[in-house]
């Protein structure tokens, strides 16, 4: 399951308000997109979400269930982070296997989820290199793995191709929605780029200043943006 709702969610940085109060649901199995421009609160709404930043005020529910005060590792969803941080000292397997060895759960369990982990992602054959030994898009391979062996409720992703060069952005954009269609898990996919955003997303949520500008499907946002920024954004005249 992986049903998120955002009633009234606001952030504030001190004084300044980044996201005035917002409403959002995403369903179960969703694969959501945030564009916007860079500083717009793309990242910032993510984390809320993962519980890494704490709201102002509002609530967010994952699945019926108040969420707003837990703490990450209690909220049953998994972040994915860019390749680069994965440990370069440790092996594959033991980079994918951390987050279950941080959840105390035995050797024999942790080795049958990286291997369905690694077969998912064809990364069977690279489990005891190190993330040096790999290409960019390997690496990121194995950055999704240790999402995937966690089984969330939700995929939270942080702009994770925007350090990649052009070509392995596109392979990895279609892996990722592959990877979607397999697990059919909610995934959040957050990304300034309206390629990966209208490729990718079965919902797009335009941000602009921390507020949402408008939600649709790509077709919707297309054929109907609401105003020039959306537009603009999605890449549609009107
Ligand atoms: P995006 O991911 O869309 O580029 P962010 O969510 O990173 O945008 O940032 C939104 C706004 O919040 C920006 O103005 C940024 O400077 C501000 N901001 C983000 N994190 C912090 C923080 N920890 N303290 C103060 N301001 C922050
Ligand atoms: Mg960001």
């Amino acid at each position: 399951m992986g049903r998120i709702t955002l009633d009234k969610v606001q952030k504030k940085f001190g004084d300044v308000e980044v996201i005035p109060p917002l409403d959002l649901t995403i369903e179960d199995g969703e694969f959501v997109v945030f564009v916007g421009p860079s500083g717009c609160g793309k990242s910032t709404l993510l984390r809320l979400i993962a519980g890494l930043e704490d709201v102002s005020s509002g609530e967010i529910r994952i699945d019926g269930t108040d969420a707003t005060d837990l703490p990450p590792a209690k909220r049953g969803l998994a972040m994915v982070f860019q390749s680069y941080a994965l440990y370069p000292h440790m092996s594959v397997r033991k980079n994918i296997a951390f987050p279950l060895k941080m959840a105390g759960l035995d050797e024999a369990e942790r080795n049958k989820r990286v291997e369905r982990a690694a077969d998912v992602l064809n990364l069977t054959d690279y489990l005891d290199r190190r993330p040096g030994q790999l290409s960019g898009g390997q690496r990121q391979r194995v950055a999704i793995g240790r999402a995937i062996v966690r089984e969330p409720a939700a995929f939270l992703f942080d702009e994770p191709l925007s350090n990649l060069d052009a070509a392995l952005r596109v392979g990895m954009r279609l892996e990722i929605s592959e990877l979607h269609e397999r697990l059919k898990t909610t995934m959040i996919y957050v990304t300034h780029d309206q390629v990966e955003a209208m490729t990718m997303a079965d919902k797009i949520v335009v941000l602009r200043a921390g507020h949402i500008e408008q939600v649709g499907s790509p077709l919707e946002l297309y054929h109907s943006p609401r105003n020039l920024f959306v537009a603009g954004f999605i890449g549609s005249p009107k």
